[in-house]
């Protein structure tokens, strides 16, 4: 029987949930890895730049604790034992419905194709701001710029922001990690006993100016000043110019523009969702094309809750529907899996951390096991970054 060839594109959050969730983790991984070399239905190739970012720990590289090496990942070792054939390029265009995908290098023909591609960032909504801000989403070589240039000041005048694109309707935008970036810059400046000589701003234009909740809570005890509802109209050299013209002195700015498709959602046959992603319906599947799945930060939500975020636990429930929905499709059956809508994750602030976490049904995360508040949950959250990490390394 011919096997049937599988395309991933991408080597995030999303892709390897779906390669964790269509191969079926052995119980002993050696077994398995001559196994698969025996037997195998598919095909399946990765294509991608074959390093995986481990993109939840980057605020922590302001307090130190976290840096580039520590969270980077060759990951095609993982790929290797799971007899996946890895492609290290980028793909520009895709054709032919889905079944033709172009990459730099060279056109690949497939029956089944996953994209994993991740976000793009809408930084010409404001001016000026690949020029003047850094931002975490850019990856750990822009984190340690911000931290580096950090490291350049014993006084200064600080921003932290971010902006969500509406238009599909969620949160497409990363507001809990601006959030979590500020509480962490506020305790690396503590612990230096510099934080006196430091202004920390955090603003943002989706945030309503009277806007109260435990975030805020903890945002005002560490003394930041809150620029709800604020938006510049050009970040510029040393700051930022208001509506009327006038100039807001930052020496540095770390701000997360809202989410849209890339380039290759654009530049395709792919259907566009209006805030400019892959338009997916509730199984997954790239609307009006067959056999084209999506999951993860480059996909929009059909019928979201308006509160659901991209997040790579959001990733994980999508990329667990998609490849279900995969297998029933190569077994000659109907899409029927769907996925969740759940935010979740730890906002750590080094000294205290909460639970964020909302949901749309009645299902607790863990069975409810963990407090919504408390330090130990930083550890609980190394916790989960270790065991993924372990389990992308080694098994
Ligand atoms: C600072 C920060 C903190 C975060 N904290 C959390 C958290 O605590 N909890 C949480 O759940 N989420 C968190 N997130 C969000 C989470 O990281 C993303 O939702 C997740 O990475 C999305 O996974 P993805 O696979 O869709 O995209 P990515 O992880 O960005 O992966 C995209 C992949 O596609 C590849 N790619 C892109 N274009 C192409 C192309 N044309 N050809 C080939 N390959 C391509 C990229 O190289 C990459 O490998 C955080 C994000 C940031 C930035």
């Amino acid at each position: 029987m011919k096997k049937k060839k599988i395309i991933i594109v991408g080597n995030g959050f999303a892709s390897l949930f779906l390669i964790q969730y269509f191969l079926t983790l052995p119980m002993f991984p050696f077994f398995a890895y001559f196994f698969r070399r025996l037997y195998s239905r598919y095909e399946i190739t990765v294509i991608g730049n074959g390093q995986f970012v481990y993109f939840p720990a980057l605020p922590e590289f302001i307090t130190g604790k976290k840096n580039k090496k520590q969270i980077t990942i060759d990951i095609r070792p993982f790929l290797r034992r799971r007899n996946i054939h890895f492609i290290d390029d980028v793909v520009t265009d895709i054709q032919d419905g889905g079944r033709t995908v172009i990459s730099r290098n060279a056109s690949y023909k497939n029956d089944v194709l996953f994209l994993g591609t991740g976000p793009a960032f809408l930084k010409n909504d404001i001016p000026g701001t690949e020029e003047h801000t850094f931002s975490p989403c850019d990856g750990p070589d822009a984190m340690e710029g911000f931290v580096s240039e950090l490291e350049k000041f014993d006084s200064a005048i600080i921003y932290l922001g971010f902006k969500i694109n509406k238009q599909d309707g969620f949160v497409a935008g990363r507001a809990g990690q601006m959030y979590e970036s500020a509480g962490l810059l506020d305790h690396a400046l503590k612990e230096k006993g510099i934080r006196d000589k430091f202004e920390i701003h955090f603003f943002s234009s989706n945030i309503d100016p009277d806007e109260k909740g435990a975030i805020t809570d903890r945002l005002q005890e560490r003394g930041l000043i809150l620029d709800y509802g604020y938006e510049p109209v050009e970040f510029v050299k040393g700051g930022m110019l208001d509506q009327d013209g006038a100039f807001r002195k930052a020496d540095l700015v770390l701000f997360s523009p809202g989410i849209t498709g890339s380039e290759l959602v654009h530049n395709s046959c792919l259907p566009v969702s209006k805030g400019g992603q892959i338009d997916v319906d509730k199984f997954g599947q790239a609307k009006g094309l067959q056999n084209v799945f999506a999951a993860g930060d480059c996909a929009s939500h059909e019928n979201p809750p308006p509160w659901v975020p991209h997040q790579a636990h959001m990733a994980q429930l999508r990329s667990q529907a998609a490849a279900k929905n995969i297998k029933a499709l190569l077994n000659g059956k109907l899409p029927t899996h769907t996925y969740r809508h759940e935010l979740s994750c730890i906002m750590n602030l080094e000294n205290d951390a909460m639970w964020l976490h909302m949901f749309d049904d009645d299902k607790q995360p863990f069975w409810n096991i963990f407090p919504r508040r408390s330090k130990k949950l930083i550890s609980v959250k190394n916790m989960f970054e270790k065991l993924y990490l372990y389990y992308l390394k080694y098994l």
